[in-house]
């Protein structure tokens, strides 16, 4: 029987550890603070960050959200950025990607304070996640280690092929499975779009995590008999639905089902995680801002 890893459970539990915590720090007199920033009116990003927003609400975050027009300059956005460094109330914040073509991004995520960069994307947070020092871990990847502990898989030693290799998923989740950590130790192949041979590649890993952006990319045939399947891919594709679209992963789920000891499911696997781990990374920057110790 293969192992459907449920992401929303797993989720759930993070959240309800979450607000134990928040219990902790309300009685220190303190709620931890957490905005967004959206640039323009991008429908996808808004459904984002009013997600992130409610789960704000749901766990006891005090949730700030700002908008500025499609048109704001890069200098309008450093001025909200410098307004957030400064702002006691708020621990941590995200400038949701992606922005208009006049800001640079990378200005953006240089400008904001480390110790509030709860994406984890300031190169001082990717260096010292590279060296084994992370002080916020990405919110996906972080995600794809609970749902791996989540399903008894103990990385040390396996062999784990990552499909994608971006700077949001791909990359850090590969240093993070490569850390000389409990949740780490693994052998780590990474493999983008000019590798050749992909389907040997995952065939032979012990867990595949497919980070692409290509619907079903990965199917059966690629997967090695009782290997661990994450899906990190979100595709919408036509379908006859009310919406005219379905979502589906970057794994073919059926056939690679059928091969798999374990594998997430897409909507329901990584995504709940990627939310769950945002809120959790926003506690953590209170905590050390705070001086507020809570059990993480
Ligand atoms: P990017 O587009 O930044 O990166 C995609 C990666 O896949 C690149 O490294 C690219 O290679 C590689 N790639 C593209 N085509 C192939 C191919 N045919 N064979 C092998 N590798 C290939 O995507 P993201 O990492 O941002 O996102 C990936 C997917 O994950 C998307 O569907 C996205 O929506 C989803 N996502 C889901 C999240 C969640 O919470 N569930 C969070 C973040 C992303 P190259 O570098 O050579 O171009």
């Amino acid at each position: 029987m293969t192992d459907v890893i449920d992401g929303n459970a797993v989720a759930d539990d993070i959240r309800s550890s979450l607000e134990d915590c928040i219990a902790t720090f309300e009685d220190a007199g303190v709620t931890p603070g957490l905005a967004t920033v959206l640039v323009g009116d991008d429908p996808a990003s808004e459904t984002y960050v009013s997600m992130k927003q409610r789960d704000c609400e749901e766990v006891g975050i005090n949730g700030v959200h700002v908008e500025l027009p499609a048109d704001a300059s890069q200098d309008d956005l450093n001025s909200t950025i410098d307004e957030l460094n400064d702002d006691p109330e708020v621990h941590g914040y995200l400038v949701q990607d992606p922005t208009p073509d006049q800001i640079d991004y990378r200005e953006v995520i240089r400008r904001i304070d480390p110790a509030k960069d709860v994406d984890g994307f300031h190169p001082e947070n990717v260096g010292r996640l590279v060296a084994g020092d992370a002080r916020f871990k990405p919110c996906t990847p972080h995600g794809v280690q609970k749902l791996l502990a989540s399903a008894n898989v103990d990385t040390e030693g396996k062999d784990i092929t990552i499909v994608g290799r971006s700077r949001i998923v791909g990359k850090p989740l590969a240093n993070l499975l490569l850390q000389k950590a409990d949740d780490g130790n693994a052998t780590v192949t990474v493999c983008h779009s000019r590798t050749q041979d992909l389907a040997e590649k995952t065939r032979n890993a012990d867990v595949v995590v497919a980070a692409v952006g290509a619907p079903e990319l990965v199917d059966g045939s690629m997967i090695g008999e009782g290997a661990v399947v994450i899906d990190v891919g979100v595709n919408r594709v036509d379908a006859d639905t009310e919406k005219g679209y379905e979502l589906v992963g970057d794994v073919e789920f059926e056939s690679a089902k059928e091969q798999a000891s374990a594998i997430t499911p897409v909507p329901g696997g990584v995504g709940p995680m990627t939310r769950a781990m945002l809120l959790y990374n926003t506690v953590k920057a209170a905590s050390e801002q705070e001086g507020v110790d809570v059990d993480l």
